[in-house]
């Protein structure tokens, strides 16, 4: 894998389309409006090609073999960890442990160094608006060791009450879990400022960046996370593979979380010395072909430009806010000041998931229901939302799209 790539010069999203072949297809015989890429983005051709090419060419177990295959196989894998770890600006390769996504990254956190670092009495953060894998790996692990889970408040737009979470940081914090982008609302926390904060009461911070590495450029070191977790899925990569970045001090003093091939030194009966790192949290054999197709992807996505990107969504978001306000009878969940480009949205007398079948009908794609974030739905007092969610690929005149389709459904319930 080469360097990180220099950007594109200019925005060019129709030749960025052609990259995508999915965008190219008819869905209910119309052509296919896809906003939901909070949930998975579609691949590239560089990313699908890049598989198909390991397959073809490449493909063999990795960093066991002597032999020519293995060799290739293990220097790509590796190549890859590389890659993600000058996406991310990690000090070392050792920060970098592939998983199988976000939900498995938080889940190591939380049965490694969780269940030998935090006790009877102890408390974890989290916040209001967090996705269920950022809340139920810690319950879990709260229930075990009597510690106690709680909650950062969330204004009605949808931003997080700083003031109150900075008075709730006490010496029994053992660590912040909070996202940096909300699939449901769309809200961008002010991670630096939640970080420091935390790192002055003595906290650990664990960032979960499943909406935050597709949509801007992240610099581990800058913000200064001890965790940040993300999937490949969501920022063009494959689905089955993800990263969790961990400082390395504490990556070497935690334990190993499953044990099997790779994550070993040598075995016995009597005696196991466990692999170096990052091996040590790689048992068995790791999704080759998705490591490789999600260097790939974060290549790809470096190409266009991490900060062209933001700008573009932004764009988009700003766009499809004011477009979708003029509809009567629609309000807008979640209208913090940072946002990604996710519009959650409710439509009087209309049930979410109505919306999301006549749309479907349109061959719009938009997401309905609680978005694997009940209590964000419990805090607004809602069942569920309908959710546009905006990718590089994504154009104004989809947005009208949108809008013209949900002028339907309003004639459908009228
Ligand atoms: N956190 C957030 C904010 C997410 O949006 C998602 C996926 N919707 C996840 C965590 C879980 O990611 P995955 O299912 O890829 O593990």
């Amino acid at each position: 894998m080469s360097a990180v790539i220099e950007p594109r010069v200019e925005y060019d999203v129709e030749s960025i389309r052609r990259d995508f072949p999915i965008l190219k297809r008819l869905a209910r015989g119309k052509h296919l409006v896809y906003l939901d890429n909070a949930a998975t983005t579609q691949k590239p051709r560089q990313v699908i090609d890049r598989i198909v090419r390991y397959y073809s060419e490449e493909n063999s177990n990795v960093h066991r073999g002597v032999h020519y295959l293995s060799e290739l196989a293990t220097v790509e894998y590796e190549n890859a960890r590389g890659y993600v770890q000058r996406f991310i600006n990690a000090r070392d390769v050792k920060e970098i442990v592939f998983t199988r996504g976000t939900t498995e990254s938080i889940n190591l956190v939380a049965q490694t160094w969780g269940r030998k670092n935090v006790g009877a009495g102890d408390e974890i953060l989290i916040s209001a608006i967090e996705h269920h894998s950022n809340i139920v790996p810690w319950q879990m692990l709260c229930a075990e060791k009597n510690a106690t889970l709680r909650i950062v408040p969330v204004a009605d737009n949808g931003e997080l009450l700083i003031d109150e979470y900075e008075r709730m940081l006490n010496p029994r914090v053992k660590l912040v879990a909070v996202g940096h982008g909300s699939n449901a609302l769309g809200t961008i926390n002010p991670i630096k400022r939640m970080i420091a904060a935390a790192h002055a009461n003595g906290s650990l911070v664990l960032i979960d960046g499943a909406q935050g590495v597709p949509h801007m450029r992240v610099d581990v070191q800058d913000h200064g996370s001890d965790f940040y977790a993300f999937s490949g899925h969501k920022v063009y990569g494959p689905t089955g593979v993800g990263v969790l970045y961990g400082r390395e001090a504490l990556l070497d003093a935690m334990p190993p979380w499953q044990g099997g091939g790779d994550m070993i030194l040598s075995v016995s009966f009597e005696k196991t010395t466990y692999n170096a790192l990052p091996y040590k949290f790689e048992a068995g054999t790791p999704n080759i072909a998705g490591v490789i197709g999600l260097a790939a992807a974060l290549e790809y996505v470096s190409s266009i430009g991490l900060d062209a990107i933001a700008a573009y969504e932004h764009e988009l978001l700003v766009y499809a806010t004011n477009r979708l306000r003029e509809i009567e009878g629609l309000r807008i969940i979640g209208t913090a000041r940072e946002k990604a480009a996710v519009i959650s949205f409710v439509l009087e007398g209309v049930h979410p998931h109505d919306i999301g079948t006549i749309l479907d009908q349109e061959g719009i794609a938009v997401r309905t229901g609680h978005h694997c974030a009940q209590p964000v739905m419990l805090r607004y007092n809602i069942p569920a939302t309908g959710r546009a969610s905006f990718g590089l690929y994504n154009t104004k005149e989809e947005a009208d799209v949108l809008v013209a389709g949900l002028r339907k459904v309003i004639e459908v319930f009228r």
